[in-house]
């Protein structure tokens, strides 16, 4: 229901706690986060409100300058732990987290179990990340192109955010349907389901068209159509006055 994303100079961990409590009024059931930390992934989630996360989370050293969140809306499969996101691939490097419904995801997920793939979660959005990582499998592609091809067969509604342990300064950010915004400020990038988490950091944003699918490394934003041609990137002044 809710998405935060950022990668910069800042500490990703509490700047990604703090927007999603920002999107708190959206409404959700369980909350989880994934940061890079030695460029590893580590993922955190938890049935409940963001503060029962941040307290099961304690006082671990999150030291990290990428990462996402997620405010789940349980759409397939109840609200507990494991059907939290993000969402991870079965060799464990690829972490997603998706707002909206894959409605073609029974046959997607019959298709990938009969190829060996086992599911921990019963969510339509696990299916996706699983399904971008047997495409890379089969066809070598680049996460990007994988991610495309994937989403050329998906039925549904998305917004979906994607880091890699293959590429630890990257965010992959793809939308339909499901609203999604860039925040650009210096030297780093939010992405979030609405400006509400960006606007205390930047009035610079991007609203993501559908089909359109955002590569955000340390120093670069690319947006693609599906066809891979470059989009010109259209900044906007966001106008939105927060209450501190
Ligand atoms: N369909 C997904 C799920 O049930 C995502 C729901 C959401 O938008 O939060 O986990």
């Amino acid at each position: 229901c809710g998405i935060v994303g950022y990668l910069g100079r800042r500490e990703a961990y509490p700047l990604i706690m703090k927007g999603l409590k920002r999107l708190e009024y959206r409404g959700y059931d369980s909350a989880g986060i994934a940061v890079f930390q030695q460029n590893k992934l580590n993922v955190f989630k938890k049935k409940g409100k963001v503060a029962d996360l941040e307290q099961a989370i304690g006082a671990k050293d999150l030291n990290a300058q990428a990462g996402i969140g997620h405010t789940r809306w349980a759409t397939h499969g109840e609200p507990n732990d494991a059907n939290a996101h993000p969402h991870l691939s079965g060799d464990k490097k690829l972490a997603i987290i998706h707002n909206g419904i894959i409605e073609n995801y029974a046959a997607l997920k019959k298709r990938l179990e009969s190829k060996g793939h086992r599911f921990l979660s019963e969510t339509d959005s696990e299916v996706l990340v699983h399904f971008i990582e047997d495409i890379r499998q089969e066809t070598g592609e680049t996460l990007e192109d994988a991610v495309r091809i994937a989403l050329r067969e998906v039925v549904g509604a998305y917004a979906i955010v994607l880091m890699s342990e293959d590429h630890p300064g990257r965010l992959i950010a793809a939308r339909k349907g499901s609203p999604l915004v860039i925040g650009i400020g210096k030297d780093e990038y939010f992405l979030a389901s609405d400006a509400t988490p960006i606007v205390e950091y930047t009035k610079d944003v991007i609203y993501l068209n559908d089909l359109e699918i955002a590569v955000v490394t340390a120093g670069e934003l690319r947006i693609t159509a599906p066809d891979k041609t470059e989009k010109p990137l259209f900044i906007q002044k966001v106008e939105l006055e927060l209450e501190a």
